[in-house]
């Protein structure tokens, strides 16, 4: 199964309420989508979201890189030999993880195909289903009160509650959320990078005298500052998740050697693909430390693959899988199926997926 073609297109899908981070907001999902064919007629799909603020990739940026960097060298071989076609996409220029995963994706979905059988199962097939949580965005605390009921309703166990943009109220949200919300019910914090490591101990302790018994607080403070953020980890009971800390493999060591966090989120838009993922996953299960599988704002293609990661995986725990949750509509046919909380793999080959509608072919 030879590679005879790299087509990229967009995917525009609007959101049910605006994505509210302490680092952006967002109204709506303009991602790029990659088809990578062959000369058997197999086609795989890929897709990466333009997450400036936190891989510094744009639509521009990716395109650019795919079509001038990534598809040229890739064009003509063949889709058997896993390890190398990494290899290849990894030296073909640096960072672009957005723009890697992408085709990687593609990839993977390839080889799925190629020997006919479902990505989770060639990658480790370690479950059947998973629970993801879902975002609250940070907004006035009645409006997050109001979001986090909504959520429960609709059957979501676990909330992964977004604060970090003003430390004064941060307290008061998630004390409101926690009351408002069934008693089985699990609180995730982000705080985004939004905590200075001083801010981060106090707040995360006031929450533990609260009562709050948060299941994780996640990137209490900047990406960059890995003794901070080993500082707040020491300082509290509450386990501590590295987000924006750790893009590669070698980030993964570093924060594990030096106990900087006690969980990883492992996103493939940050390792450049499924390859970089499955490494870090198994790092971590070297050194006993449980991941998180996350996901940027994707749709269902990329999601797929991320949710085909962590059902490999039994050391991925914890799951983040909500981009097609925030979404109003899916025009990805196949793929995971989404079904509150609850995902489940499609049982086609590589990531299952059989269509997408809308696509816009991207002009470069
Ligand atoms: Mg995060």
């Amino acid at each position: 199964m030879k590679i005879t073609a790299v087509r990229l297109y967009t995917m525009n899908i609007p959101l049910i309420t605006p994505f509210k981070t302490a680092l952006r907001t967002v109204n709506a999902i303009e991602n790029l989508v990659v088809e990578v064919e062959t000369d058997e007629g197999a086609v795989g799909y890929g897709e990466a979201p333009p997450t400036a603020v936190i891989t510094g990739d744009t639509i521009p940026s990716i395109a650019g890189a795919i079509q001038y960097f990534i598809a040229p060298k890739l064009i003509g071989r063949t889709v058997d030999c896993f390890d190398e076609l990494h290899d290849v996409i990894e030296s073909s220029m640096v960072h672009n993880t957005s723009a890697k995963a992408a085709v990687e994706i593609a990839l993977y979905d390839l080889v799925g195909k190629r020997w006919n059988v479902p990505l989770y199962k060639l990658l480790g097939g370690a479950k059947q289903r998973l629970e993801t949580d879902i975002t609250i965005s940070v907004n006035p605390v009645e409006e997050m009160v109001r979001d986090a009921v909504t959520a429960a309703q609709r059957g979501f166990r676990i909330l992964k509650v977004k604060v970090g943009n003003d430390v004064a109220l941060d307290v008061e949200r998630l004390t409101a959320i926690k009351a408002a919300i069934p008693a089985d019910s699990v609180i995730r914090v982000d705080a985004n990078q939004g905590w200075t490591p001083r801010q981060a101990v106090r707040i995360i302790k006031t929450l533990e005298d609260a009562g709050l018994d948060a299941d994780l607080v996640e990137q209490p403070v900047k990406a960059h500052d890995i003794e901070g953020m080993r500082y707040v980890t020491a300082n509290v009971d509450t386990p501590i998740l590295a987000d924006e800390s750790v893009f590669s493999a070698s980030d993964a060591i570093e924060i594990i050697r030096t106990h900087a966090a006690d969980l990883v989120n492992i996103k493939l838009m940050k390792t450049g693909g499924l390859y970089g993922a499955m490494s870090i996953a198994s790092i971590a299960k070297a050194c006993g430390v449980e991941c998180m599988m996350g996901c940027m704002l994707e749709g269902n293609v990329a999601v797929t693959a991320a949710a085909h990661a962590a059902l490999a995986r039994g050391i991925i725990t914890r799951i983040d899988l909500d981009g097609p949750a925030l979404c109003k509509s899916n025009p990805v046919h196949g793929g995971a199926q989404f079904t509150d909380s609850i995902i489940t793999p499609a049982e086609g080959p590589g990531l299952g997926i059989t269509g997408i509608d809308g696509l816009i072919p991207l002009e470069i």
